[in-house]
């Protein structure tokens, strides 16, 4: 790996180097962005550790705009001036760089006495990079780098960076121990990354698993979010199963939950685990894919010919999955979304024209076609030839529903011709009945008896 060539900071990292080294303190390159450019990749945002202690960081920048939001930690934003706002995108009230324009500089830390699982009791500042480093969670994730000084790479981290390995910094189950979030963590990098996780390292977070109750819904969702969306979230969830689980124990029943049936050739957690895999990247599909069948195992049932059925299992996946990403303090946009997705992952294919028009109606057109993509998903994780069998009713429907929109079809209450106004001057009194006869009205023209 050439580092000279592979790491090319933003102007203001350079920038941020500079002034803390002007007034003789030491500053460094750390953490993901490292990581990322040996990797060959674009860092979302650059991480700058430095000796100076928050109250020098902000002397070096005085006058100009800093962010404070994370002080407390040590990390101070500087948002050179310019045309560029700032978002604060994290609950952690971590500064984003916004067009390279800010850069996040923490103070070297220390920390100590995680007597709850999840948040150091005491954080220290240190003057040493080294005791930074070593606080650091994984090895990949514990290196520094500067433009003119070099790599520091005290753990080997650069070797598990060839190897495509996550590796604790120190003993893994302390490290664990310290703070659970590191479990997830280690999975969502393994997810992101498509690297393998150290057997000591496995080993670890596989025995820590319980701790991971000690920690906030919100941080679990975040990491369960960023694994889902990852390269390797299936291969991830297969591995681990026992250790997801034990945030997510709805999902536990599916695995050895058989399928007999001629549409199936893996039990529902292998099946689901496709389904994860086939589903683009964005966190709503990954999340329906990976409930949209949680409901199956309670609603096995067996037929004389030995074939297993799992009727009604939709709108419970659906009450599965309300129940789970409410726990996980989801919007109740979101999780209406993902629920609404579960709920409807089985309608009958290929969809007829009232149908789709009631689901276009209800929940809009970017609905129907992530619908349209987690079915596509759930057929692609079937035995061998569902996927060919079905794409052509799948296709159809995608055809009608783009004709619908197309055409301007009547789909809401709002696109009909007649309104509560004309059935109160024919004599209909306002309230619900008004309500409920406008929606039987809207359902026969959406079914071409009335116009
Ligand atoms: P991403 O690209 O997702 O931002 P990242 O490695 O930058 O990846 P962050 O969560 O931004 O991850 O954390 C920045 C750095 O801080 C990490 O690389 C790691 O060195 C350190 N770090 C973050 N969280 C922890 C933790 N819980 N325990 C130990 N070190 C941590
Ligand atoms: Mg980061």
């Amino acid at each position: 790996m050439n580092q000279g060539l592979t790491i090319v900071p933003p102007p203001v990292v350079g920038e941020a180097l500079r002034r803390l080294e002007a007034r003789g303190f030491q500053a460094w390159c750390v953490g993901g962005c490292v990581r990322d450019s040996l990797l060959g990749k674009a860092p979302s945002d650059w991480d700058i550790a430095t000796s100076a202690l928050p109250q020098e960081t902000k002397a070096c920048f005085a006058g100009e705009r800093l962010v404070e939001a994370g002080a407390a930690h040590g990390t101070i934003a500087w948002v050179p001036s310019g045309d560029h706002p700032i978002e604060i995108t994290t609950f952690r009230s971590v500064t984003a760089v916004v067009d390279g324009h800010a850069a996040e500089i923490t103070t070297y830390r220390t920390e100590s006495g995680y007597s709850d699982f999840r948040r150091p009791d005491k954080v220290g500042f240190t003057r040493s990079l080294s005791e930074d480093l070593s606080r650091r969670d994984f090895t990949v994730n514990a290196m520094a780098w500067h433009p003119q000084r070099g790599l520091v790479d005290l753990f080997h981290g650069q070797e598990d960076l060839s190897a495509g390995l996550l590796r604790c910094v120190g003993e893994p189950a302390r490290r664990f121990s310290e703070d659970a979030l590191r479990i997830l963590r280690c999975l969502r990098f393994s997810s992101q990354l498509g690297f393998a996780i150290h057997p000591d390292t496995a080993r670890a977070l596989w025995e820590k698993r319980e701790l991971l109750l000690a920690l906030s819904h919100e941080r679990v969702r975040e990491e369960l979010t960023k694994l889902l969306c990852g390269q390797g979230a299936a291969a991830v969830l297969r591995q681990y199963a026992a250790v997801v689980f034990t945030v997510l124990p709805e999902l536990a029943p599916m695995k050895g939950c058989a399928q007999e049936t001629p549409y199936h050739c893996f039990d529902v957690w292998e099946h689901t685990l496709h389904a994860v895999d086939y589903a683009p990247q964005q966190g709503d599909l990954r999340w329906a894919a990976l409930l949209h069948d949680a409901g199956k195992p309670g609603r096995k049932t067996r037929s004389a010919d030995g074939m297993a059925h799992f009727y009604g299992h939709p709108p419970e996946s659906g009450r599965i999955a309300r129940q789970l990403l409410t726990r996980l303090r989801f919007s109740n946009k979101e999780r209406d979304w993902i629920t609404a997705l579960v709920g409807h992952h089985e309608d009958a294919m290929p969809m007829g024209e009232a149908h789709l028009k009631g689901l276009l109606g209800r929940y809009g057109e970017r609905f129907v076609f992530t619908l349209f993509q987690l079915q596509e998903a759930d057929m692609s994780a079937k035995a061998p030839g569902v996927f060919a069998r079905r794409l052509p009713d799948l296709e159809e429907s995608r055809a009608l529903a783009r004709a619908i929109l197309e055409r301007g079809d009547c789909l809401t209450l709002g696109d009909m011709a007649l309104t509560g106004e004309d059935l109160k001057a024919l004599g209909v009194a306002p309230g619900p009945e008004m309500g409920k006869l406008l929606r039987r009205l809207l359902e026969a023209v959406q079914r071409g008896e009335a116009a």
